[in-house]
């Protein structure tokens, strides 16, 4: 038997430039991103020869995804990262897209280090991202945290410390305590929507702790459970 070679960068290169033909990965530092974060080494392991095809995969028998690619990038264009923000991801899953983050963030020079805090609810896959993110170069500006991301991190702190915010899980609402833990003039990112189906929502955070919201595609994607979230 002849054992095929998967040529993961190959299939890296022709992913981004499908979602650049698309109009779907508009920025460099996302493009950037994407071509070095290799998204091979998050995927469960029985699905690594499908890691580069457009689809969200299921991380073994948590019942949970890692995103499709092009949601992600969705997600990445519009939180429109800098190098040096501090962020706030909720909902771990894989550690893929911490990284990614991790990488627009950090820039790779050490001058004006940002961070990239993400929390997770199910142990399990605590330890996977783990594992995931220290086989990369992005493990020292990602923070993993166990625990309900609904109520923030530091829990229940209500100061204002993080430049941007993501919730990568289904919300009800934006919950109370990210508005603020957002800093003003900061962005949080959510889809929100009911169980079955959600709008991606964007908020800037106005001077007066008030929450200016656009929305945006329709999508689909697995609840966040908590006590600011649905609970089950
Ligand atoms: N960003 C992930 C990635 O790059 O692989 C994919 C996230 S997956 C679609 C949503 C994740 O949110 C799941 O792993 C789920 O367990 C987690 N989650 C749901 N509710 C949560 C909560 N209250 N706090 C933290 N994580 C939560």
């Amino acid at each position: 038997m002849v054992l095929m070679r998967i040529n993961f960068e190959e299939q890296r290169k022709r992913l981004v430039k499908r979602l650049k033909d698309q109009g779907i990965i508009r920025s460099k530092k996302v493009e950037l991103s994407f071509l070095n974060v290799p998204r091979e080494e998050f995927v469960w392991p029985d699905t690594k020869n499908q890691a580069y095809l457009d689809t969200p995969l299921p991380l073994g028998n948590t019942g949970q995804t890692i995103s499709a690619p092009h949601m992600i990038a969705i997600m990445l264009e519009e939180l429109d990262l800098e190098k040096g923000d501090y962020v706030l991801e909720i909902g771990t899953g894989s550690g893929y897209n911490a990284a990614l983050m991790a990488y627009i963030v950090s820039d790779g020079k050490k001058e004006r280090k940002g961070k990239v805090i993400t929390i997770e609810r199910i142990k399990d896959l605590v330890t996977f991202a783990e594992n995931n993110i220290n086989r990369t170069t992005f493990s020292e500006y990602v923070k993993i945290v166990y625990g309900d991301g609904t109520i923030g991190y530091p829990p229940y702190e209500e100061n204002e410390i993080y430049d941007k915010i993501i919730i990568t899980a289904a919300a009800p609402r934006f919950p109370r305590i990210l508005i603020k833990q957002l800093k003003v003039g900061g962005t949080i990112l959510a889809p929100i929507g009911d169980l079955f189906a959600q709008t991606l929502t964007k908020g800037i955070k106005r001077v007066n702790g008030t929450i200016d919201i656009k929305e945006d595609i329709e999508c689909i994607f697995v609840p966040l459970i908590g006590e600011d979230g649905y609970k089950f």
